[in-house]
């Protein structure tokens, strides 16, 4: 089974681009996943092509159109896919989200751009909005690509070491412990002792301790248990 993605972008070009590098675009190049584009310009409408219009109500900025965005939607086929709109306003973009859509047949994703699409596409075509972090890009294209990148490399044979995979940020709910390789001091920074002791047990111990503290440090959201806040009296 292979997995199929499909970009309805303004911009046609800026694909594959980073998904063209590295172990994703040697699977993308030996067939073991496919990318089309969808130009939304060819969908636009008069002799201009044109996509989008003045926001209703007034206020700044351009809004693509219901009926354009769904005729690019609508040219595809969607074969059950999930068809997710990349938007501030979505889902938080999470590990979770890319293990289950790495399972499926595939990813259609529609790039927004301007301050966005028309409600009405995204109700009518069902579309699942999801963020890719709190903050505001200029597209969808970028998030399209993080999306892609994070699903393709969980599909079986993508990523040259599967066990590089269990061990990683997240798989366990926990962020990584640090990593370190040659030189065994560098600037007057040794390599902790116990990496170098060959003892796997104790090594093993000191990751997983590693893993906690900075899961704690950094996003103590992660830990399964947080402790409530006491109540205020
Ligand atoms: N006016 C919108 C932002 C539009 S940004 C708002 O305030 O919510 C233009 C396009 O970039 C969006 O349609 C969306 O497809 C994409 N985009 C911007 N930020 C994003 C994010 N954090 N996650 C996913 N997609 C994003």
């Amino acid at each position: 089974m292979t997995f199929s993605a499909s970009i309805v972008t303004l911009f046609p070009d800026a694909f594959p681009g980073a998904l063209g590098l590295s172990h994703i675009g040697r699977a993308l190049s030996e067939g073991r996943w496919s990318l089309e584009t969808i130009d939304l310009r060819a969908f636009g409408q008069g002799p201009h092509k044109q996509v989008d219009d003045t926001p209703a109500g007034g206020g700044p900025g351009m809004v693509i159109r219901a009926d354009v965005a769904a005729a690019a939607i609508d040219s595809i086929r969607r074969n059950g896919r999930p068809l997710l709109y990349p938007s501030p306003r979505g889902r938080p973009f999470t590990q979770a989200l890319a293990r289950d859509w790495s399972h499926g047949d595939g990813l259609i994703v529609f790039c927004g751009r301007f301050e966005g699409l028309d409600e009405r596409a995204i109700d009518a075509r069902g579309m699942l909005e999801v963020s890719v972090g709190d903050v505001v890009l200029a597209g969808g294209e970028i998030a399209a690509m993080l999306i892609l990148e994070a699903v393709l490399r969980l599909r079986p044979g993508v990523l040259g070491n599967s066990d590089s995979l269990s061990e990683e940020s997240f798989v366990a709910g926990l962020l990584e412990q640090p990593h370190y390789t040659r030189p065994r001091v560098f600037e007057d920074r040794p390599i902790p002792e116990v990496l170098l002791s060959g003892d796997h047990a104790r090594i093993e111990a000191w990751r997983k301790a590693e893993r906690e503290r900075i899961t704690r440090a950094r996003r103590p959201d992660l830990l399964p248990n947080p402790k409530p806040a006491p109540p205020e009296s």
